[in-house]
């Protein structure tokens, strides 16, 4: 499983949500505390996030380990962001690993990072897709779909993927969608804004676990997280 966060709030620099953090998603790259499936997360990594001055993200994805990026290290702190997702990857076997398989996946407005797995003839080929790698298929069946029915289309692909494990991250830069199926999910509502994350970046007594099979929403400062259909 990879591991994933998203921030919605007042901006802050890639610097402080990546890399700063005692347990953040560069110590997540060797040393996740909360990882189920893989120990590291050394085959890439990837962030987008958004600038007011256009509704599409920026991106910027490796297939190296985010550890060994001292060109990010060095410009990390000085880009900031109201709305910001990022991954790093651990590859399921069989997939490629160049870095366009790599979370974030794109679409217009949309960034979509997803923790688990899925049988990719359950999926079927798309046109769309960034990859062959099972996420960005993924991707774009979710981007064609409707990335807001976020919850329906997580619940019909367990349902013909029972081994799925479909831990997703949706932002459009304005709202967090995210689902926890079969893998973990945490939400810390920091006051000037919200994470989510697959596991907690620290040790802040208000990260609170997301519940097995269940959708978390933000927007606009309030964070709803309702029960999926299994
Ligand atoms: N299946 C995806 C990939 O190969 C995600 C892997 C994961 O969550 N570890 O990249």
């Amino acid at each position: 499983m990879c591991r994933h966060l998203a921030w919605l709030g007042t901006p802050r620099s890639l610097g402080e949500l990546l890399l700063g953090p005692p347990y953040g998603l560069l110590v997540q790259s060797y040393a996740p505390r909360r990882q189920r499936h893989g120990r590291m997360n050394a085959d890439g990594w990837g962030v987008g996030f958004y600038a007011p001055s256009r509704p599409e993200p920026a991106r910027w994805r490796s297939n190296r380990p985010l550890w060994g990026d001292a060109s990010f290290a060095s410009v990390a702190p000085l880009i900031s962001s109201g709305c910001v997702l990022a991954a790093v990857r651990s590859a399921t076997d069989g997939m490629p690993a160049d870095e366009t398989a790599a979370a974030p996946f794109l679409s217009g407005r949309w960034l979509l990072s997803h923790n688990g797995v899925i049988d990719r003839s359950v999926l079927g080929s798309h046109p769309a897709a960034e990859s062959v790698c099972d996420s960005a298929l993924l991707a774009a069946h979710l981007f064609g779909f409707g990335a807001e029915r976020l919850g329906s289309f997580v619940t019909a692909l367990g349902r013909r993927d029972p081994g799925a494990r479909l831990n997703l991250l949706l932002t459009d830069g304005q709202r967090i969608l995210a689902t926890r199926w079969n893998d973990s999910l945490s939400v810390l509502d920091a006051g000037d804004g919200v994470v989510v994350a697959s596991e907690p970046y620290d040790d802040d007594p208000r990260w609170a676990d997301v519940p097995e099979h269940h959708l978390v929403d933000v927007a606009a400062g309030a964070v709803t997280i309702t029960e999926l259909e299994i």
